[in-house]
């Protein structure tokens, strides 16, 4: 067959809306072989393209019998022929256009294609993620890249449509400035007209946005791509998209009421509700009970304080544990009494993979007390411990001693394994929730300073304000972050509209007034001209979508993402430039 130009051909249907309505109707579909079946006498097509596919039947036509048998996968082709409805046995109750066929007049080449590296039509064989970003135009080809590719748009209008509605401006701020702290390293762009000097890509439009409220713009929202330039981590990308928006006059009821109708309409896409309001938990009582600042809700088995069970008790590890300032801590498995010895040895090692010194388990198993500090603590006090937990006939409770934090975290990445193991993170049910109260500063160990927690714009909680000066370490901040299902997919704050504060804030971050003005002067300018209260967040589009479609990696739902080595392995970026180049930019 040869190939034969498109002419003035033009398609009558996509290849996802026939159905038994459009019998008789003669129709030009154009599309993609995406499977050939040769049954001798007869021959099937299945043609593709993004709408969906639809079964091609040659048969009764032996040139045009032969001419389709020579046809390939991915080769591209024009299909003229009438809709006829298909026998009752071979009707496909799973395609949109399972009902009909299409008789095939006439089949027109329009392009051949090479045999692609792997299958598009079945997503079933194992491909190496290198291989489909490679590839990326083959691999997006596929319908479950087609179908995420979809969902994003739909999300992405459903935003925009949203914050339109609601009195927000889409407005563009700019990928070449000046480093905004988000506390990631920045990506440089050298400049040619003045040698020597560099833009800084992005890392979020913070000052832009807060800029733009002392401007009167009042609401903006902006769906932009950020760029930070991370150690590499599994699941992060160099340059991401976010969902940013800023409030004037904003409190956290107006930011939180603003999100969580927006979180509703994007669940909505995918047939599901989120309950509001949203659950409101402080961020120390999310690491004591969840031991993480951004809990997984699903699995229940709340971390609990069981020390007054072990304080007195003969178990002098947990007693000293307790004497010494820390906690006893643990959760209940339902059901978990039934563990084989194998089980709980696992579960004591990835209690000390994840730096817990060790780990009790305790049971209650046809009635008997069972534990693995049994003989050193005495059945009275382990009974003790089961019923401050409320543990009962069939559960275990897994217990670690230590200081509040450190031994909730290693307690609250174990329940998570558990609940893996135990098939408690149902992915059709999905928790929102808000953690507030963030403390404002971190203490980095190693550089010996404190680091802001959310960014250095954030505004203390009023009744903390003493406390930055007097124990800046147990200052809260107005920051919040929406956390769905264990990930955190926003994040904000009510920030500081007082230069005054902006300027203690630099210093207790250590940030001297010429650093700040050289950093940041153009904003402390701004600040001193009449800048209302205002606040906002950022969401995270690619991980929202990524938890729409189902998928956990965000690489599956942008269209040409980086490998985790922050590689484009289609494009063959980063790459090595001509000297012209970089002596045109003063670089060597
Ligand atoms: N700029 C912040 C971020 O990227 C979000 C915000 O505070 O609005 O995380």
């Amino acid at each position: 067959m040869n190939i034969t130009p498109l002419g003035r051909l033009a398609r009558t249907h996509t290849a996802g809306e026939l159905t038994a309505e459009h019998v008789d109707q003669s129709v030009v579909l154009l599309g993609w072989v995406h499977r050939l079946r040769d049954l001798g006498s007869l021959v099937f097509i299945d043609l593709r393209d993004r709408h969906g596919m639809t079964q091609v039947v040659v048969r009764e036509n032996e040139p045009l019998v032969d001419e389709a048998k020579r046809l390939r996968a991915e080769w591209v082709i024009a299909v003229i022929g009438t809709v006829v409805l298909r026998a009752p046995d071979a009707v496909n109750a799973k395609m949109e256009t399972g009902q009909i066929e299409v008789e095939a007049r006439e089949i027109r080449l329009l392009n051949e294609a090479k045999v692609p590296p792997f299958s598009i039509s079945n997503e079933e064989l194992p491909v190496a993620e290198e291989m489909r970003l490679k590839y990326r135009y083959l691999d997006l080809r596929r319908p479950r890249m087609q179908h995420n590719i979809a969902l994003r748009h739909r999300a992405t209008m459903e935003i925009r449509k949203y914050f339109d509605e609601h009195g927000f401006l889409e407005i563009e701020t700019p990928m070449l400035t000046k480093s905004t702290p988000e506390g990631a390293r920045d990506y440089l762009v050298p400049s040619r007209v003045y040698p020597g000097e560099f833009y800084a890509l992005p890392q979020s439009p913070q000052i832009f946005k807060q800029i733009l409220m002392i401007s009167g713009l009042d609401r903006y929202f902006q769906i932009v791509k950020c760029f930070r330039d991370e150690d590499l981590r599994a699941d992060r990308q160099p340059e991401f998209t976010q969902v940013d928006l800023e409030i004037s006059f904003a409190t956290e009821d107006i930011v939180f009421g603003t999100m969580e109708p927006l979180m509703e309409r994007l669940m909505a896409l995918i047939g599901k509700t989120a309950p509001r309001p949203f659950l409101r938990l402080p961020y120390a009582e999310a690491i004591a009970k969840y031991g993480s600042d951004k809990p997984d809700l699903r699995p229940g088995m709340e971390i609990q304080d069981v020390s007054a069970a072990f304080a007195q008790s003969s178990f002098s590890v947990f007693r000293d544990a307790v004497a010494g300032g820390g906690e006893v801590r643990g959760f209940v498995v339902k059901g978990g009494a039934r563990y084989s010895r194998k089980e709980l040895d696992d579960l004591t090692e990835q209690a000390k993979g994840l730096g817990a010194t060790g780990l009790v388990w305790a049971r209650i198993n046809g009635g008997t007390v069972q534990s693995s500090a049994l003989k050193a603590a005495g059945e009275g006090t382990i009974r003790r411990g089961l019923d401050t937990a409320d543990a009962t006939e069939g559960d275990l409770l897994l217990l670690a001693a230590g200081r509040h934090e450190p031994t909730s975290r290693v307690l609250g990445s174990l329940r998570l394994q558990v609940a893996k193991k135990e098939g408690l993170l149902d992915p059709s049910r999905f928790e929102f929730l808000w953690v507030v109260d963030f403390p404002m500063f971190e203490w980095l160990e190693a550089e010996g300073r404190y680091e802001f927690m959310h960014h250095p714009f954030t505004a203390p909680l009023e009744s903390d304000a003493p406390l930055l000066e007097a124990d800046q370490g147990r200052a809260r901040a107005r920051a919040y972050d929406l956390v769905l299902n264990g990930s955190e997919i926003a994040g904000g704050s009510i920030r500081i509209h007082d230069q005054a504060l902006q300027k203690l804030i630099f210093r207790l971050l250590g940030i001297s007034d010429e650093e700040a003005r050289l950093r940041f002067g153009f904003f402390l300018d701004a600040l001193e001209y009449g800048t209302p209260p205002h606040g906002g967040i950022a969401l995270g589009l690619d991980r929202m979508v990524a938890i729409l479609c189902g998928e956990p990696s965000i690489r599956d739902v942008i269209a040409f993402p980086k490998t985790a080595q922050a590689q484009d392995l289609m494009a063959g970026a980063p790459s090595a430039v001509n000297p012209k180049q970089l002596k045109e930019l003063g670089l060597k």
